[in-house]
């Protein structure tokens, strides 16, 4: 059975809008993947503890999938490393990042995969993009998705640079 997955999507290297765009044509041509809705693109300045770093460019993406989280986790590795991703300095710049969100109603918390995503509620810059998409919903653990948003609005800067008819 399908399930619903929502994905987060990031690059603050290279051609940003290339691999956000080179992230969902993977998706989906994979056979055990089909594509959803899309968001469009917000611009954000880089998490953590970060210097001279370009912005990031951020979607999130919804897909439907056969795969297991952990099946699923190893392919969106396999897009990452396909785009050229280095795992050199944690936190560094990066071609492209792919976290899963939610993973339909699961709960996982082991030290490869935590979902909910561990920092959902913390960044704008992925609640933005999935309220665009999802319109508002409570977060399994964390909470309303509008109220959050709320929250944060004030505190993080996040620009949409882009419909998602145009990428
Ligand atoms: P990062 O360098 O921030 O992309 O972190 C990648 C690591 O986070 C991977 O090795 C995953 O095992 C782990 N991880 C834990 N939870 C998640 C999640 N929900 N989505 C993606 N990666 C996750």
């Amino acid at each position: 059975m399908d399930t619903q997955v929502w994905l987060s999507l990031g690059s603050n290297l290279g051609d940003r809008k290339g691999q956000l765009q080179f992230a969902v044509a993977e998706l989906a041509a994979h056979p055990q993947i089909r594509l959803g809705r899309k968001s469009g693109i917000y611009q954000t300045a880089p998490w953590g503890n970060v210097q001279e770093q370009d912005d990031f460019y951020n979607a999130v993406a919804e897909i439907f999938t056969t795969l297991t989280p952990w099946e699923l986790l190893k392919e969106l590795q396999k897009i990452e490393a396909a785009a050229g991703r280095r795992r050199i300095v944690h936190w560094g710049a990066r071609e492209l990042d792919i976290d899963i969100l939610l993973f339909g109603e699961a709960h996982i918390a082991t030290g490869e995969l935590q979902v909910p995503h561990p920092y959902i509620q913390d960044r704008l810059f992925v609640l933005q993009p999935l309220s665009e998409i999802a319109g508002d919903m409570d977060i399994p653990d964390k909470g309303n998705l509008q109220l959050i948003i709320n929250n944060l609005q004030g505190q993080q800067r996040v620009e949409k640079i882009c419909d998602a008819e145009d990428w």
